[in-house]
């Protein structure tokens, strides 16, 4: 599964649950990033506390190389990539040179006032350089132009499932459940 929405709509809260209930990884290029310890890695901490996207390229390097692992041999989900149309573009000539299909694409929908409530919460945890309030605007418009596209890229191939993503987290976690029987 691929979980598509903008920043606060929920997609690593739900990931964990769904990973611990079907045993299959949580795969978020966020977190992925943001435990790079190298030059480049520090890089791009710089670049996405500020609200920039990580180089495509360096994107699928790192993805193509975690789905070979034996962990993802049953499936898996994906938090956070595809981000943009290169990297879905590139996402399918993988699955195609796998023979592996998306089962879904689940899109969190979520209006951006909860949205703008949720991600300062959040900032006011700490946990998260990029949540900075200065650039959450930024975020959600780089969302707009360079990932809701993506959902016109997947209702092509029939895999788009909208959740309503305002009710609680145990109410989404039963419908997106529900795809999956
Ligand atoms: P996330 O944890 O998914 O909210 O990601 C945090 C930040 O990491 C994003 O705002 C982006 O700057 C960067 N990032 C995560 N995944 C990707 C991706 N697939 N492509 C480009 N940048 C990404």
């Amino acid at each position: 599964m691929v979980f598509i929405g903008p920043p606060g709509s929920g997609k690593g809260t739900q990931c964990e649950r769904l990973s611990n209930h079907f045993g299959v990884p949580h795969i978020s290029t966020g977190e992925m990033l943001r435990s790079l310890d190298s030059e480049t890695g520090h890089a791009i901490h710089s670049s996405i506390d500020r609200g920039h996207f990580a180089p495509d390229d360096f994107i699928m390097q790192m993805i193509a190389q975690r789905l070979l692992a034996d962990d993802c041999q049953r499936g898996y989900l994906l938090d956070g990539f595809p981000r943009t149309l290169v990297q879905a573009q590139a996402f399918d000539a993988i699955l195609h040179q796998c023979s592996q299909q998306l089962d879904h694409v689940i899109h969190l929908v979520v209006d951006v006032a909860e949205l703008v409530q949720r991600l300062t919460k959040r900032s006011q945890c700490g946990h998260r350089s990029d949540d900075s309030p200065e650039f959450i605007h930024e975020r959600f418009e780089l969302y707009e132009e360079r990932t809701a596209p993506l959902l016109a890229h997947y209702e092509q191939q029939s895999l788009v499932r909208s959740v309503d993503g305002m009710r609680s987290e145990d109410a989404v976690f039963a419908t997106i459940n529900q795809f999956s029987c």
